[in-house]
């Protein structure tokens, strides 16, 4: 499995980079390689284009509805209504119940079938706690997670390995069942200790993100979720204070191989 940053920008896209999105590939037995792509937050739209042709996309999984994790659907939503190919069908979404009603929200339409088109390009699936589906090779879980709206980690296998994505949470045990032996735990670190202690429920720092690692016996942390205004190495160094395995800070463009 392979996982491809698009952006990792903390809760708003910034100067290096786009907000939450991640493409993750796999291939199945036949040499088919299926493409799911977990997020798209605000920006993320712009560079998914530059690693591959959004055509191609088998799924699309959103962990939860802050702008920051779904709000360039808006674009996706356009390139597959209106696409010259007329083979596309429709590209299955897994997200939280909210989502189309909010989509059409935000692009001030009622309904999903956007106009001028006699169909929906999205084919919406409701995401619950526990909930598991599968991705051609890849085999989908979720969980609830401690966050101040419906949001979902997610615990992905395929090809013999498992990544582990915190989407947006503080400490909970959800997340500690969720990253539990992960081989690739990709968790957000959004805020710093001092700082943020006035802050309850929303993100983890660097150190508590090292700590759910050690808890959950991961094999590589990869932090991310790193808002512009913060710099990188603090939450880094909070998180190598309390966990001593294998710790990674994730850039834009970074292409991570999930060890099997
Ligand atoms: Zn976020
Ligand atoms: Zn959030």
């Amino acid at each position: 499995m392979r996982v491809h940053v698009i952006g990792c920008s903390g809760s708003f896209a910034g100067p290096q980079g786009a907000a939450s999105s991640y493409l993750i590939e796999q291939e199945d037995a036949d040499g088919r390689l299926w493409r799911v792509l977990m997020d798209l937050g605000s920006g993320a739209f712009g560079p998914l284009q530059s690693a591959i042709d959004p055509a191609d996309l088998d799924a699309v999984i959103i962990s939860h509805l802050h702008p920051d994790h779904y709000l360039d659907l808006t674009g996706l939503e356009v390139f597959w209504a209106y696409h010259e190919r007329d083979d596309l069908g429709q590209l299955p979404i897994h997200a939280p119940a909210p989502l189309p009603d909010r989509l059409s929200a935000v692009l001030s339409r009622d309904g999903i079938v956007p106009d001028g088109v006699d169909r929906a390009p999205f084919d919406y699936r409701t995401l619950s706690d526990g909930h598991r589906f599968t991705v051609g090779p890849l085999e989908i879980g979720t969980r609830a997670v401690l966050h101040p709206v419906e949001a979902y980690g997610f615990r992905i296998t395929g090809g013999g390995s498992t990544l582990a994505y915190s989407g947006d949470s503080d400490t909970c045990e959800s997340l500690d069942e969720l990253a539990h032996g992960a081989d690739l735990f990709l968790c957000e670190a959004g805020y710093i200790e001092g700082r943020d202690d006035r802050f309850s429920g929303v993100h983890l720092t660097g150190r508590r993100a090292g700590e759910c690692a050690t808890r959950a016996g991961v094999g590589h942390l990869a932090l991310t979720h790193i808002p512009a205004w913060t710099d990188p190495q603090v939450p880094l160094a909070e998180a190598r204070a309390v966990h001593t395995g294998e710790i990674t800070m994730v850039q834009p463009g970074d292409i991570l191989e999930v060890p099997a």
